[in-house]
Parts: C-alpha cells; structure tokens; sequence
C-alpha cells in the first residue's frame, strides 16, 4: 500500500535494530557472561536469572547499557551465591562498557535509502528511540547517519503519551507521521493507537522484554528490506 495519497509529512525512525545492529552485541555479551560464570552455572541459568534481574530493575533503571550493566553485575553476584570475585566483576563491568563504544554500522539498504529519502525532500526525517540520552546520541552520531535527521528524540519509554507527544513537538497531527521500527511493542502498538501510520520491519534478534503479540491493522504494513520504504512513500 502506497501512503502518496495520505498527507505524510514526517517519517520518524526507530534507532537500535532498526538502522544499525544493537540486540546481538547484548547477546555477545550475555554469552560471554555465560562463559565467565561457567563454573557456578550454565548459560541458561544465566541468560533466566539476567532476564529475570532485568526485568526486576526495570521500573527504577529503565531500557540502556547502563541498566544492563547494573543487571549484569547484580545477576552474577547472585549466581555465584557471593563468590564472584573482583576481577571478574570488573570484567563484567568492562563488557558492559563496550557496549557504548561498539560499531553501530548502519543494517543493508539504510544508508542509500535514507540518503534518497532525505534528496527526495518531501519528508521530514526524525529519529525516536527509546534508552539513555548520551547512549543514544553517541550512536547515531557513530552511525554516520545524523545528517540526515532534522530532530532525535530518546525517551525512557515508547508509549501512546510519547507518540502524541512528540507529534505535537514536531507541529503535526498523527496521521501524518509514520513510524519505522523493529519492535511492534514499542514502535508500532503505541503508535497505531494514536493514529499513525506504520511501517514494521522485523530484525531476526528480539529482545525478551520486547516480545509482544502481532497484530494486522489498516495503518501498519510490514516490510522485510529497508528499501521498499521508498516505494511506500512514492520516492524516485
Ligand atoms: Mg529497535
């Protein structure tokens, strides 16, 4: 479905998963928290209690590298029962750290469609992502693509306020944004509830917390190749 004959005027992204690479760098690093713990549990003892830790933490820390770090280090203490020692402490607290140094390289077909996106000019182009302010700023300006976005917004959370919010800072009414994204909990449920239009393309990690139930709607269309946004928005 073409949306030329709606009255389009903002196309806002979603970042991690959704421009470059983000979910597998956390299960890298998840895996090698595994590795490290192996003397006290296995992997998926791990990966349960981290989930079950993050999960926990989640309504004082929120979504980020730093809440994950903190997650990391407080699941490992408890699986150890308290043997965990200083080094490997401070080894986890290292792997959480790359997390905010790792190449966000942009995923297939980003670049060249937002680059025609953009020359195309019709559009106003914004990013809005969920996490911690410096995080994600850092990672869109690492990604080589900030040029191309006239705003970036980072929330602590995506719901249907956020939406409605950022659309009135942004001067324009609902159904004339589409959001772009990965995560249908956080890029597309909100989003179809005010009134957007939407546009899902899928990444082959998910995060745990990020599973939800999918669902058709007459707003939402799903995508597997970035590009066919521009045929969706009539882009030469
Ligand atoms: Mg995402």
């Amino acid at each position: 479905m073409r949306l030329t004959d709606k009255e389009i005027k903002v196309v806002a992204f979603d970042a991690d998963d959704t421009l470059w690479d983000c979910q597998s760098w956390f299960d890298d690093v998840e895996r090698e928290c595994g590795e490290l713990l192996k003397p006290w549990a296995t992997q998926e003892e791990v990966t349960k209690g981290l989930f079950a830790t993050e999960r926990g933490n989640m309504e004082l820390l929120g979504y980020g590298t730093k809440a994950f770090t903190i997650s990391l280090v407080e699941n490992a203490v408890k699986m150890t029962h308290g043997e965990i020692t200083g080094d490997i402490v401070l080894r986890l607290i290292e792997l959480g750290k790359s997390l905010l140094r790792f190449p966000t390289n942009p995923l297939p077909e980003v670049k060249e469609t937002l680059k025609r996106l953009y020359d195309d000019g019709r559009y106003r182009l914004v990013v809005f992502t969920k996490g911690e302010l410096l995080d994600q700023e850092s990672k869109l300006k690492r990604s080589g693509l900030a040029g191309f976005f006239e705003y970036m917004e980072t929330v602590s959370n995506k719901g249907m306020d956020e939406y409605v919010a950022l659309c009135e800072h942004l001067g324009v009414s609902p159904n004339e944004m589409v959001m772009v994204g990965n995560s249908f909990r956080s890029d597309i449920a909100p989003a179809l509830a005010v009134g957007c239009f939407t546009i899902h393309i899928p990444y082959h990690v998910v995060w745990e917390l990020e599973k939800s139930e999918e669902y058709p709607h007459e707003h939402l269309q799903k995508i597997s190749a970035f590009s066919e946004i521009l045929d969706i928005l009539s882009v030469k």
